[in-house]
């Protein structure tokens, strides 16, 4: 697969401080894009993490606080970005949350949390790029979605139905801007990724099935990935390098599974 070379580019990365969101981060400085960190974490951690991603692909790095459940945080993200590094030019919308329950017990909290955070935020980041973007006559807007904007499993009704929304969304703002001929759209659909988030469930599920992790892991976490083996972010993060690419400009509208195998079925 041909890398691109994102010299002069700038990426803004929701959820970046952590997980698949973080492994985006670094593969786009290192393939040479400036890049906008946000999502929460202890202070100390986040700073460290972007002198770190600044001293290791010697790009500009800033962080946003925003918060994704905020439309006017994400607006004042995308427009901070653009006053720093003049563009914003890849947008991979990422962060993202879980919650476990069945549909008749779920907390409404829990319900418009997932749907502000996983799906409304892409919207508003969206809305708020574009603009820059079609001025530039350039951009890449990449939507992580999961295997579950594709295919259902029980007790994740939030966030099964914010992910579905979001590769329908991918599908028409890829649609509005078919024939931009340099502006792209497109979903990522991973299967299970071990980051923070997958983490937190490997416990939960281990308390509530009274088993080992190792046996967790295989018979619940990973028994609909045919593989048996995680996703690794730096996979993610380079099919994500490719989607910026010139090779990759007649690639829109599109999700993209990453899942072993797991949609084979
Ligand atoms: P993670 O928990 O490691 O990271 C999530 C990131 O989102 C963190 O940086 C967190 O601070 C940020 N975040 C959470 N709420 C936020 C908010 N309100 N505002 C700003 N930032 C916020 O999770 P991850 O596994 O890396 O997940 C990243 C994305 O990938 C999510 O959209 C998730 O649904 C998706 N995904 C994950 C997997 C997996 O197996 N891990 C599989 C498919 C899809």
């Amino acid at each position: 697969m041909a890398t691109a070379s994102l010299t002069g580019k700038n990426a803004l990365i929701t959820g970046s401080t952590s997980g698949i969101g973080l492994g985006i981060a670094h593969a786009l400085a290192k393939e040479g894009a400036n890049v906008v960190l946000n999502g929460f974490g202890d202070s100390t951690a986040i700073a460290k993490i972007a002198e770190d991603l600044k001293r290791e692909s010697g790009r500009k790095v800033i962080y946003s606080p925003a918060d994704m459940s905020r439309p006017a945080e994400i607006r004042e993200m995308v427009k901070v970005a653009e006053r720093e590094f003049g563009s914003v030019d890849i947008l991979v919308n990422n962060a993202g949350i879980q919650h476990v329950a069945p549909v008749d017990e779920f907390p409404e909290e829990k319900w418009d949390a997932i749907l502000a955070i996983n799906l409304s935020s892409n919207f508003h980041a969206i809305k708020a790029a574009l603009p820059g973007m079609k001025a530039k006559g350039w951009g890449r807007i990449i939507n992580v979605a999961s295997v579950h904007g594709l295919v259902a499993s029980p007790f994740k009704s939030a966030y099964v139905a914010a992910k579905h929304a979001v590769v329908g969304l991918t599908k028409s703002v890829a649609l509005e801007l078919a024939e931009e001929t340099e502006i792209t759209c497109n979903a990522l659909c991973p299967g299970y990724v071990r980051t923070p988030l997958v983490e937190n469930q490997i416990e939960q599920q281990a308390t509530a099935h009274k088993l080992p992790r190792e046996r967790v892991i295989r018979e619940v976490i990973l028994a609909a990935q045919p593989n048996k083996r995680f996703v690794e972010t730096e996979q993610l993060a380079a099919f994500v390098t490719f989607l910026c690419s010139p090779n990759a400009s007649t690639i829109t509208g599109s999700a993209f599974t990453v899942d072993g195998g797991w949609t084979a079925r």
